[in-house]
């Protein structure tokens, strides 16, 4: 019998994350769901069960780098080894220019730039030693490529997810390790809430074919493609899953 891959998916108890958790295992992946929110998370895990696929959950706060060294060596510990890293979690606050809340700037720093680059960091340092030609995928945004008001830290965050994508896949290439990045567009989960009243949402839903917004289980499904080897020839790319959005006027 094949060899099933082991794949660690960071906010892995909502949105996109849950539904990359959800695809993995249902394609027969073994996966390692990690999220600061336990109960969710544990959710996710119980849903997999209940579909009959494998997976445990570990609390992580990606933004502490001892916690996602830990869950690197748990998920080699339960599941002998690692495949997929999917650096996925993240949060997104309003801090507008030139009144920024010091505090969001670094929350939102502290997730979604820091969490990806402990996640490379912790993932690379494990494949290597294993000598797993893994994949790590990191979830940008098309806020890395485009500006909008309001969200000075976010974008600040978006666009070093592209470039430690393309600087960590330069330096991986030589251990056979990929390291690649999605960008999705407006996507139908918690985290858009808050610029449901600002109308932002409704331009971009806008430029978005079928003016309705992505739902998770499509970024699911590009994340899946991105993993397989079939992809191998793509690296270092941050690829649009946006239905448009960042090319068209
Ligand atoms: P979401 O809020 O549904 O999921 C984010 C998950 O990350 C949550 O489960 C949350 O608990 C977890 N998380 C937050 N801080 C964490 C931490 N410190 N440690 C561990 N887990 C933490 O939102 P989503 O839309 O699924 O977001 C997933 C990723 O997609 C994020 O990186 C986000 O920036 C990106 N993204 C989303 C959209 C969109 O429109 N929804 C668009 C572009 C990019």
């Amino acid at each position: 019998m094949a060899q099933k891959r082991v794949a660690v998916i960071t906010g892995g108890a909502s949105g996109i994350g849950r539904e990359t958790a959800l695809k993995f295992a249902q394609k027969g992946d073994q996966v390692v769901v990690a999220d600061f929110h336990a109960a969710a998370g544990e959710e996710t895990v119980q849903m997999i069960q209940a579909a009959g696929g494998e997976a445990i959950f570990v609390q992580t706060d990606v933004s502490k780098y001892e916690d996602v060294e830990a869950l690197v060596e748990k998920a080699v510990a339960t599941f002998g080894r690692i495949d997929v890293m999917f650096n996925n979690a993240g949060i997104g606050r309003q801090t507008p220019v030139p009144d920024w809340e010091w505090s969001h700037y670094h929350a939102v720093i502290n997730v979604n730039q820091h969490g990806v680059a402990h996640g490379i960091m912790a993932a690379g340092k494990k494949m290597r030693e294993l000598g797993i030609k893994g994949v790590i995928i990191n979830t940008a945004s098309v806020f890395g490529f485009l500006a909008s008001p309001g969200t000075f830290a976010y974008h600040a965050t978006k666009g070093a997810v592209i470039m430690m994508t393309k600087s960590a896949a330069l330096e991986l290439a030589a251990c056979g390790i990929r390291v690649v990045g999605v960008a999705p567009g407006a996507v139908d989960t918690p985290i858009i809430q808050g610029y449901k009243d600002s109308g932002m949402l409704d331009s971009m839903k806008a430029k978005v074919m079928g003016n309705k917004l992505t739902q998770p289980e499509q970024i699911a499904d590009s994340v899946y493609l991105l993993s397989l080897p079939e992809a191998s020839a793509i690296n270092g790319s941050v690829v649009m899953v946006d239905e448009g959005y960042a090319s068209f006027k």
